[in-house]
């Protein structure tokens, strides 16, 4: 036998009583006892997002959010800017091309994070950018992007919105959605959100919606008017994730009780923790600046594979976590301790990340890591 471990960004570990929730008997999403549950729900989403703004809930995974952050605000021909620092943000340049938006890239290199600066000189530029798409967590190098800074640049251009994938920064770190000025902020349910997989969440200003009603691309499915129209009235324009959702209300229960700013500084905590005993282990992280809090990329020592140390991490110890994308594939391997985490998931695999290299012949010290780790986390 192996017991697993699920340390990968997304899917992460889902509380049992969440579990236990939604093993409940299926209800009807149209009875009478769906509707205080689904406002219950919107009521967590909102201050979850830090938003006076409804939170549109959609059957899809978090990139269902953002197609539909491309199709509902933009039509073709539209101009817009796309900050790429990794797989999650070259996604939205690949977006705009499907939706024929003509989508200008503000290239960073893997590893560091955009420098506001660049969006301020490009708005200026090009006023005619309709919308800015960015990321608050990189995933795929561990980032993340200053997203504050980048609110108070396009706060200044009225027809201009910015668009947050907040997918792995949501419920992590601090995202003040309407205080900075987030026009549009996405996340999934399978990150921090501690669920499985199935859902996406956009939050919409009133600046997006006044762009919204001039756009002319055809959204049937991902079409957040007629979305907003049925869930402000506690239904949806499709069959919800019904089970989801019932999950959700539950989720929202354990985030109230430990609220907002003690999520966060658990979850800064976990990270920074993570990163010095990395550090302490003696191997790198990858990102150059601005690590997000949600997971942590590690750089493979030199002479080792970084996909067979995630390998070997699932194979030999029961470890999912996740290795390198594209260019970075065997080069990084990143641990994720978002959302349902805390102390003993950091340790645990710190412990087995040391022992992985060690039998991959790397010199490291056993226990240099864990101990680290372990004089951060310790109860005071
Ligand atoms: C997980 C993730 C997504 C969405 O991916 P899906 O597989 O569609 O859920 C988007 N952006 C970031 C930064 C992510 O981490």
């Amino acid at each position: 036998m192996l017991k697993r471990y699920l340390l990968a960004p997304g899917p992460t570990p889902v509380p049992p009583e969440v579990l236990l929730a939604m093993a409940r008997p299926m209800i009807h999403h149209r009875a009478p006892e769906f509707d205080p549950i689904f406002a219950e729900v919107r009521e967590g989403l909102k201050w979850l997002f830090q938003t006076r703004n409804d939170v549109l809930m959609l059957a899809s995974s978090g990139t269902g959010g953002m197609e539909g952050a491309v199709s509902n605000f933009l039509s073709p021909g539209d101009k817009a800017l796309f900050v790429n620092g990794g797989k999650f943000g070259e996604r939205w340049g690949k977006l705009c091309k499907t939706f024929g938006v003509q989508a200008t890239e503000i290239k960073v290199e893997w590893g560091h994070a955009v420098n506001p600066q660049l969006v301020a000189d490009a708005l200026k530029k090009d006023p005619a950018i309709k919308a800015v798409y960015v990321q608050a967590s990189e995933t795929s190098t561990g980032v993340s992007h200053d997203v504050r800074a980048l609110g108070e640049i396009v706060k200044g251009y009225d027809n201009t919105i910015l668009v947050v994938d907040a997918i792995t920064a949501l419920g992590v770190f601090d995202i003040k959605t309407d205080a900075w000025g987030l026009d549009v902020v996405i996340t999934g349910s399978q990150k921090a959100l501690m669920l499985p997989p199935g859902m996406a969440f956009v939050s919409v200003s009133d600046k997006a919606w006044a762009l919204a009603d001039k756009a002319k691309n055809a959204a049937f499915y991902f079409n957040f008017k007629k979305e907003r129209e049925n869930q402000i009235k506690n239904q949806t324009a499709f069959t919800p994730t019904v089970s989801l959702i019932i999950g959700l209300q539950e989720v929202f229960k354990i985030m109230k009780a430990e609220g907002l700013e003690k999520m966060f500084a658990r979850q800064g905590r976990l990270a920074h923790a993570m990163r010095e005993g990395v550090k302490a282990a003696g191997l790198s992280l990858f990102p150059k600046e601005s690590p997000s809090d949600a997971l942590t990329a590690v750089s493979a020592p030199e002479g080792i594979d970084g996909q067979a140390v995630y390998k070997n991490l699932r194979t030999q110890y029961g470890m999912t976590a996740a290795g390198g994308q594209d260019h970075l594939k065997g080069k990084i391997f990143r641990l994720s301790h978002m959302g349902y985490a805390d102390t003993f998931d950091v340790i645990a695999a710190l412990a087995a990340t040391e022992m992985v290299l060690k039998g991959l012949g790397h010199p490291v010290k056993l226990g240099s890591g864990v101990g680290k780790a372990q004089e951060i986390l310790m109860a005071k």
